[in-house]
């Protein structure tokens, strides 16, 4: 590539992922029309590459596209990123919706969780397009609705269609341009107390569903948590749980008789999910009822796997120096391809999580230009002809 051309590529992506800020897409509510119109235009001027709507409704596009490489049959891998965002919020210095450019950075909701990345991979898909004749195999690119309450309309559908195949997914969550090959799983549990009414002013004849619940959540901080916090894992770090949420209580004055109480356990790749629910059930040992609400896997790519040692020889090429190697604390979609699909996964992208949410949230443009150049570089590597 010639410098004029990385001139071009590095203001195509900028000018990208503004359009893609400046289309709000925030979840809730829940519709990504407008952002994804932006990809499909985007998408529709490259030359040989098939476009897919599979979402659910018109409100919840997701495209699926297919670019073939031009020098035979090869692996397949695929690109992933959620269109959707968290809602702006409060606390904004800058317009959330504006793509402003200011030192170095640019600013939006959605600028590093996850607009970003997708802007990158975008821009990859369609120099790679340029390059048909220099690889072999097939590239498919996701771009997903819904990932920010859970992925149900979005990846999670997508992956459980069984239309989705893959030798390797990359998903371009924020990663500061690190390689994530590991990522925490999570499993929201709601415990409900049961207790007895009773007039407020003769407590003593009721039985207190509030105070059930208090004395659990000291008991999760003091017993439970703990032990769990002695749990590491060098990617992902301490499992753990916390209470999230707890309502009970009808009037201030009637004993309550029922409090139900929330909370978010965190699990490591090394832990197995059974066995964290079965942990969690007997630790509540019939002081409520639980039902478990969500659970979502953790994974952990190997180190010494082609797809990791790939990236991490691509990253280390384009950016100069020791790449970092880590795992995402958070949840993502990307457990759907790895977790749920068994293919094997990374997370790659420019922005970065202490962006993601945020108000004033931010992407460093050196890193979204460099992520063009990581996404290229990888699906060379990856689907090189005579692999
Ligand atoms: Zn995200």
């Amino acid at each position: 590539m010639t410098v004029s051309e990385a001139h071009a590529a590095a203001g195509e992506v900028a000018g990208l992922l503004q359009a893609l800020v400046c289309a709000p897409s925030p979840n809730p509510p829940g519709d990504e029309r407008a952002a994804m119109t932006v990809v499909r235009d985007y998408l529709g001027r490259v030359p040989g590459i098939e476009i897919e709507d599979v979402g659910v409704t018109p409100e919840r596009p997701m495209l699926v596209a297919t670019l073939h490489g031009g020098a035979g049959p090869g692996r397949t891998i695929l690109f992933g990123g959620h269109i959707d965002t968290v809602p702006a919020g409060d606390g904004w210095t800058r317009e959330p919706f504006g793509g402003e450019i200011s030192a170095g950075r640019l600013f939006g909701r959605g600028a590093s969780d996850m607009k970003g990345g997708i802007a990158g991979f975008l821009v990859a898909l369609r120099q790679l397009a340029a390059r048909r004749s220099e690889w072999c195999g097939t590239i498919v690119a996701h771009v997903v609705p819904d990932e920010e309450p859970g992925g149900q309309l979005g990846a999670e559908l997508l992956l459980k269609s069984g239309r989705i195949t893959g030798d390797a997914a990359i998903i371009a969550e924020p990663s500061g341009l690190a390689v994530f090959r590991a990522q925490k799983g999570n499993l929201f549990a709601t415990v409900t107390f049961e207790g007895r009414s009773a007039h407020g002013s003769t407590p003593e004849l009721g039985d207190n569903a509030v105070s059930h619940a208090a004395r659990f959540a000291l008991d999760v901080e003091q017993r439970l948590a703990p032990l769990l916090a002695q749990r590491r894992h060098e990617l992902v770090g301490r499992a753990s749980i916390s209470v999230g949420t707890i309502r009970g209580g009808v009037r201030t004055n009637v004993v309550p008789d029922e409090c139900v109480l929330t909370v978010d356990r965190r699990v490591l790749p090394s832990e197995d999910l059974e066995q964290a629910t079965s942990e969690l059930s007997r630790f509540i040992d019939g002081r409520g009822v639980v039902t478990f609400d969500h659970i979502g896997a953790a994974f952990e790519t190997p180190a010494e796997h082609w797809l990791v040692q790939a990236a991490v020889d691509v990253v280390n090429e384009v950016r100069g120096g020791e790449v970092p190697v880590g795992g995402l604390v958070g949840s993502s979609d990307a457990r759907f391809y790895a977790a749920g699909a068994g293919i094997p996964t990374i997370i790659i992208g420019p922005g970065t999580m202490d962006q993601a949410h945020v108000p004033d949230e931010s992407v460093d443009i050196d890193l979204l230009i460099s992520s063009v150049a990581v996404y290229r570089e990888l699906a060379l590597r990856l689907l090189g002809a005579g692999r």
